[in-house]
């Protein structure tokens, strides 16, 4: 992690991570930070972008560095929303337990709360070693449109008793945004006006993002 960041966090008591492919980052990822950010009381949120993904096909997947600057230039204004390289930096696939291992190494005194959406988190049954995630961080499923997690998460709790105090629901305010779905909009030159902030419309324009 970046001195600079592991500086400025040092002094969180409680930090959200939110990871992801970011290709793009739109409104669902950032209010799904925001909300979680005041509902839980966190100093900061670190957005993560993936270096290459586990769960996609990286071929298809946008060059880290222009995903990188995506997010950055979405979370310049909040002063609570940080950008980490960690997982860009590292070689291989990014598994959330080696980010989240590295992180807490780094900042051992700080409580993590790992946000995702329903979509990600009822799939954390097939990630990389679910125990040891639980026991490094708190989990939360932001809702998305879409994803029921009820049955989901009786299975994660059987699975990993563990888990039942260490995963929350979190409702935030529903948005139906994918970045599968501003892609697919870009490509069929359609307008992506109000779903992603605009500096990033405007970046995806400039760089000739999925034509
Ligand atoms: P893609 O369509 O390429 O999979 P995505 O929109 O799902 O993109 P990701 O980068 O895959 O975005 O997601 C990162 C994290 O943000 C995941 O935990 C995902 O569940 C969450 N997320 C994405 N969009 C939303 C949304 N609209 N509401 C709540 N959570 C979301
Ligand atoms: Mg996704």
């Amino acid at each position: 992690m970046e001195a600079s960041i592991r500086q400025e966090l040092s002094n969180a008591q409680r930090l959200g991570i939110m990871g992801g492919t970011f290709d793009p980052i739109h409104y669902g990822h950032l209010v799904a930070a925001e909300t979680a950010r005041v509902e839980l009381g966190l100093d900061y949120v670190l957005f993560i972008p993936t270096g290459e993904s586990p769960h996609k096909n990286n071929l298809k997947v946008t060059d880290a560095e222009m995903r990188f600057e995506m997010v950055e230039i979405s979370i310049k204004n909040n002063k609570y929303f940080k950008a980490s390289r960690i997982e860009i930096e590292r070689k291989g696939p990014s598994y959330t337990v080696d980010t989240l291992r590295e992180i807490h190494k780094l900042l051992p005194k700080q409580e993590i709360f790992f946000i995702t959406g329903t979509d990600a988190m009822i799939d954390i049954l097939s990630w990389r070693e679910p125990e040891e995630i639980f026991r490094l961080a708190r989990v939360i499923g932001a809702s998305r449109p879409g994803y029921e997690s009820q049955k989901h998460l009786a299975k994660i709790f059987s699975q990993y008793p563990e888990s039942r105090d260490r995963l929350y629901q979190l409702e935030i305010p529903a948005l139906a945004i994918s970045s599968t779905y501003i892609r697919s909009r870009v490509g069929n030159n359609k307008s992506v006006r109000y779903l992603l902030p605009d500096e990033v419309r405007m970046y995806i324009e400039n760089n000739g993002l999925y034509r």
